[in-house]
């Protein structure tokens, strides 16, 4: 079958990669492939830092995605930066650690395991007022080099190219095929420096929400803002925020370089769920998976490749369906 696979994100490029690899004639369409939200994002895999309430079928969806990692990181075959240390879910002061608290109950009645520890006995850089849990099923990535890893598998296009089947994978540009995706902006830092963390951290310090993810390279994310606006600007109290929460909660990071700012778009839909499945005869659709694009993307290719295979999608994804909104 000949499948163009319209957007070049790492939805898009991990659809092509699962089409190929089942036999099918694959092609990607992207006129700026570098705009993508993929090139920004921190790469946590975390399904239960990322169970909010209300949002059970999401929950199931996104533990079901994670297990899919190891075996999808096998058979890309290269050093993605996948690291399995886990996360730890941190709050600074009373309030902060109260409202978390709610979470990690509510995490912990869905199953997830939240183990109560001594966070500076994990991370000695933690500052002293740091309390939290770990989560050691929450793992990483780096976006970067699964997309990159992936765009070598395929040529990718400007322009539309015939084919059998369109995949419409167009992250916030899917609003041009009527679905109600709209662009959540966020603002992310990458700083550079010698201070040593193993775990990513997720957390609240005076009430700012922030996260760190280490790379073993050195880096060290810092995110991100959450904004309803389109632009592409690094506002200035979005970089001050993230860096006053970031050093707060790590005091050693403000040794490190501020290396670079990005700024990129979540696709966003109206329940904060991905839209997967057939659009029409000729076209099926795998995007608004806003937080969760790379965590979903190995799990989303498969379901997609099953439906180019002829398959039915499988139950797990009858609550995201395009049909739901209308
Ligand atoms: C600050 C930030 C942090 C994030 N952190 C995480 C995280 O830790 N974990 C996680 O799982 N997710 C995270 N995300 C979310 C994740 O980045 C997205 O869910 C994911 O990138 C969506 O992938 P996508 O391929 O659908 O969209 P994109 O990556 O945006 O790619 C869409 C592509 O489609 C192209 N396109 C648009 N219109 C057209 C058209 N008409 N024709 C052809 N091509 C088109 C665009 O140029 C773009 O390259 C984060 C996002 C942001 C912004």
């Amino acid at each position: 079958m000949r499948v163009n696979v319209i957007g070049g994100g790492i939805i898009g490029l991990t659809i092509a990669w699962e089409c190929r690899r089942r036999g099918h004639d694959v092609t990607v369409t992207d006129p700026s492939p570098q705009r993508a939200a993929s090139q920004v994002a921190a790469g946590m895999l975390a399904p239960v830092g990322e169970a909010y309430f209300g949002e059970e079928a999401l929950t199931a969806l996104l533990i079901e995605a994670a297990r899919q990692w190891p075996a999808f990181v096998d058979a890309l075959g290269e050093d993605v930066g996948y690291r399995t240390e886990g996360t730890l879910q941190i709050g600074l002061t009373a309030d902060d650690v109260r409202e978390l608290s709610r979470l990690w109950r509510y995490q912990e009645s869905l199953g997830c395991t939240v183990e109560r520890v001594v966070p500076q006995d994990i991370e000695p850089l933690l500052s002293p007022r740091a309390r939290g849990v770990r989560v050691r099923s929450d793992h990483q990535v780096d976006p970067r080099r699964v997309v990159s890893a992936l765009a070598r598998s395929v040529t990718i296009w400007p322009e539309p190219v015939e084919a059998d089947l369109t995949v419409v994978a167009a992250g916030c540009g899917s609003a041009q095929w009527g679905l109600p995706v709209r662009p959540v902006k966020g603002v992310l830092l990458r700083l550079r420096g010698p201070v040593g963390l193993s775990h990513v951290i997720r957390g609240a310090a005076d009430g700012q929400a922030v996260y760190l993810v280490p790379r073993d390279d050195g880096e060290v994310i810092v995110g991100a803002t959450s904004e309803e606006r389109t632009d592409f600007a690094a506002g200035a109290g979005a970089v001050r925020d993230l860096l006053r929460a970031a050093t707060d909660l790590v005091p050693d990071l403000a040794e490190h370089a501020l290396a670079e700012t990005c700024v990129g778009h979540r696709p966003g839909t109206p329940d904060n769920a991905p839209i997967v499945g057939r659009l029409d005869e000729k076209t099926l659709v795998a995007t608004g998976h806003y937080r969760h694009g790379v965590l979903a993307a190995p799990l989303t290719a498969m379901a997609i490749a099953d439906l180019v295979d002829g398959k039915p999608l499988p139950p797990l994804w009858h609550s995201f369906s395009p049909g739901r909104f209308s």
